[in-house]
């Protein structure tokens, strides 16, 4: 593996599996050049577990503001970063960003809808095309053969609740039905980008962290926020162009569409 310094930006960086990804990725990921740690208010009182990480790491940590949800606010934290890069280019996004309502078919609301898709689709989306030339500019300053995170990459969490084919067995347990969709859809902009960005060598990837005990898994899901953390850092760590695509666990374990 290269030890050239790696960059990395992670939205929904204040709290749940982003904070607990940036808290990691600090500790274990070396070297780390900067870390580009998202969030929609990082003055409020929800970031202040970020800032104090922040204070702790302010050589490598850089707090960003950055409503996904918001395309002019994408637009705008890629001019920041841009600044502080110069002329690097940037490694590895991270597209943790999202929001769950519950609701089934008959009363979801077209504003949920609109609201899931904001957040769960069109900012990911954002996120690719405002950051594209810094993602280009690391592959081509890369020496490394192949795809890698390391070199550039876009890594996208995901749901097993996006999953069609286990909807049958999942539904009636929960059902949430504007995050199932716009998770199918994230996973389809994922699989396109895929494909469109293969020839800049750039990894297109979706991720599922398991059922996890954050504010969006509630208290009765299976894993603590550091356990699944640390399972994806490894399932990132190895991702080749063998996972450019792909949909797996935090085990690395492939999940159907
Ligand atoms: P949380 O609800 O705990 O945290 C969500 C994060 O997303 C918060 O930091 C929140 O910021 C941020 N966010 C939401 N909307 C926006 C926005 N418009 N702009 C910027 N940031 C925003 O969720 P988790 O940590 O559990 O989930 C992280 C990811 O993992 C999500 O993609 C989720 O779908 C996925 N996932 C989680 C599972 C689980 O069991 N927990 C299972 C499967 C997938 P703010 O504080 O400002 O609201």
């Amino acid at each position: 593996m290269s030890s050239k310094p790696i960059s990395v930006l992670i939205t929904g960086a204040n709290r749940g599996l982003g904070l607990e990804m940036v808290k990691q990725m600090v500790e274990t990921q070396r070297p780390l050049s900067v870390l580009f740690a998202c969030c929609r208010d990082p003055d409020g009182p929800r970031a202040e577990a970020l800032q104090a990480l922040a204070k702790t790491h302010k050589d490598t940590i850089k707090v960003v503001r950055m409503d996904t949800a918001d395309p002019s606010s994408v637009k705008q934290s890629a001019q920041q970063v841009g600044s502080l890069l110069g002329d690097k280019g940037f490694n590895l996004i991270i597209n943790n960003a999202a929001i769950l309502v519950h609701s089934n078919v008959a009363n979801s609301t077209p504003e949920d809808m609109t609201n899931h898709f904001n957040t769960n689709v069109i900012g990911p989306m954002s996120l690719i095309q405002e950051f594209l030339p810094y993602l280009r500019t690391a592959a081509k300053q890369s020496e490394m053969p192949g795809m890698s995170c390391r070199k550039a990459a876009v890594v996208n969490v995901s749901s097993t609740l996006g999953s069609i084919q286990h909807t049958p067995e999942s539904y009636e347990h929960f059902m949430a039905v504007p995050y199932r969709v716009t998770k199918a859809a994230l996973n389809m902009l994922i699989a396109c980008a895929a494909v469109e960005l293969q020839k800049d060598q750039i990894l297109c990837s979706l991720i599922h962290p398991g059922w996890v005990r954050t504010d969006m898994g509630g208290a009765n899901a299976l894993l603590d926020a550091p356990e699944s953390v640390q399972g994806m850092l490894q399932v990132i760590n190895s991702m080749t162009e063998k996972h450019n695509g792909t949909l797996q666990d935090y085990q690395g374990q492939s999940i159907p569409w």
